[in-house]
């Protein structure tokens, strides 16, 4: 039986390449004081239709959507950004917890989309909300927090792409610039854009089929207050050496955006070049009948930035110890000398200790272990043990009461020498 299409399973060193991004992302976090909320999968249909906007790609066809035992309408999740507002305000958290309200949530997310290179039906996302902030000040926090993280996960030519949406009045007069201006073209876009056309035609901007059909479309025009806004965080940025460029036609996929959206890309990556995006949403909460709180944060595809650094990652690169056993009265001791190690931190291992010792020795050498740890019956009963080292081949005798303190002082001068892993440089 096979996974789902778009399905997959993530088998190791992959899979040390998500735990790597996560670790790396849960210490910046920290840094920046994010908190992590952790969200059930499933939901409410409703939470997302609310949401995420009735004229979304991901509401109209990407959700999976189904009627559970118990007659109720429900979603695997698509992202993660509504269920952040569903708990802010299900916990009265705008007055339960202290300001800075700052989130973070790491979690795989469901969209029935095509899958492609870098693109699936389940993925993770890892995103952040910022709630409560409206200053230029707040979104350039969230846009640093991001930079940061992808430069410390060594991911090379970043560019933040950045738009304006205005507040209600811009965007409604520039909804209608667009309208005057796709009116004579309408009849020669995608299905998808006539529909959006009526509905929401900012849109339209964000479609990857008429893209080339729309290029001298008008640019929004903002308020001089909505304009102040953008050219603070543009300097904010430029100070923090930021790499970022603008683009008036960016408008993101969700429809509850409102002034600044960004979208990081890094061109490392084929068609599906966005690592992550987001923006300022300062309206959600209240439609949501929460408080009427500003917002902004992003979401990061885990999945892409793995891909970026499959080659690069670096785990698990301590040294590792294999204990083999010679003899039959030796086992038990090898083993207790195994915990032992690994009670005091040492990374051990071993295969089966009722196997020849040749055969020991060869898992050993096949294994990423470093070094091995013979014990037989005359090592014991001269209270010693065998260090072998596996690379070079060289052994010596150590007494097995020592044999600790010389794994973790092998293990120690490892991580000097190697302070070129990613893990250990930044
Ligand atoms: P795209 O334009 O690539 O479809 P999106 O606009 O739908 O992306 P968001 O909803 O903003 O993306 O999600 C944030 C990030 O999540 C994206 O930048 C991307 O890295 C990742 N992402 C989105 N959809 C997928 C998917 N189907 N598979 C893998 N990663 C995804
Ligand atoms: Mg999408």
């Amino acid at each position: 039986m096979k996974t789902l299409r778009g399905f997959r399973d993530i088998l190791p060193p992959e899979s040390d390449v998500f735990h790597f991004i996560e670790e790396k992302s849960r210490e910046i976090f920290n840094i920046f004081s994010y908190r992590e909320i952790r969200s059930p999968t499933l939901e409410e249909t409703a939470l997302f239709i609310k949401s995420t906007g009735e004229t979304t790609d991901i509401v109209e066809k990407e959700m999976y959507s189904f009627t559970d035992n118990g007659g109720r309408n429900v979603t695997l999740r698509p992202e993660g950004t509504p269920q952040i507002v569903r708990a802010f305000i299900n916990h009265n958290m705008s007055t339960n917890y202290v300001p800075p309200f700052k989130f973070f949530y790491i979690g795989s997310m469901f969209r029935a989309e095509r899958p492609q290179a870098g693109r699936f039906r389940e993925f993770e996302q890892i995103g952040v909300e910022y709630i409560g902030n409206a200053t230029p000040f707040s979104d350039a926090e969230v846009i640093i927090l991001l930079y940061r993280l992808l430069s410390s996960l060594n991911i090379k030519d970043v560019l933040i792409e950045m738009n304006s949406l205005g507040c209600d009045k811009c965007r409604q007069e520039y909804k209608n610039a667009l309208t005057r201006y796709l009116e004579a073209k309408i009849d020669s876009l995608c299905p998808a854009c006539q529909r959006r056309y009526q509905r929401n035609p900012l849109r339209i901007l964000d479609c990857k089929i008429d893209r080339e059909k729309i290029r001298d479309a008008p640019e929004i025009d903002l308020c001089s207050t909505c304009n102040l806004h953008f050219e603070k965080l543009s300097n904010l940025l430029k100070k923090s050496h930021i790499n970022f460029q603008v683009n008036k036609f960016l408008v993101r996929g969700l429809d509850y955006y409102t002034g600044t959206v960004f979208e990081a890309k890094s061109s490392e990556l084929g068609a599906q070049d966005e690592v992550a995006a987001g923006g300022r949403y300062d309206n959600l909460i209240k439609s949501m009948g929460g408080p009427n709180m500003p917002a902004v944060g992003w979401a990061l595809g885990t999945d892409r930035v793995a891909i970026l650094l499959k080659d690069k990652v670096k785990i698990n690169s301590e040294k590792r110890f294999f204990v083999a056993c010679a003899g039959e009265n030796a086992r038990d001791k090898c083993f207790e000398v195994l915990l032992n190690l690994r009670k005091n931190g040492v990374v051990a291992d071993f295969s089966n200790f009722e196997a020849s010792l040749r055969s020991q020795m060869r898992t050993a050498n096949k294994s990423k272990s470093s070094f091995a740890i013979i014990i037989g019956e005359k090592e014991i009963a001269q209270g010693m043990c065998i260090l072998k080292n596996l690379k070079k081949g060289e052994e010596k005798q150590i007494p097995l009461v020592n044999i600790v303190e010389e794994a973790l002082s092998v293990m120690e001068k490892k991580s000097h020498d190697e302070d070129t892993s990613l893990r250990r440089s930044e």
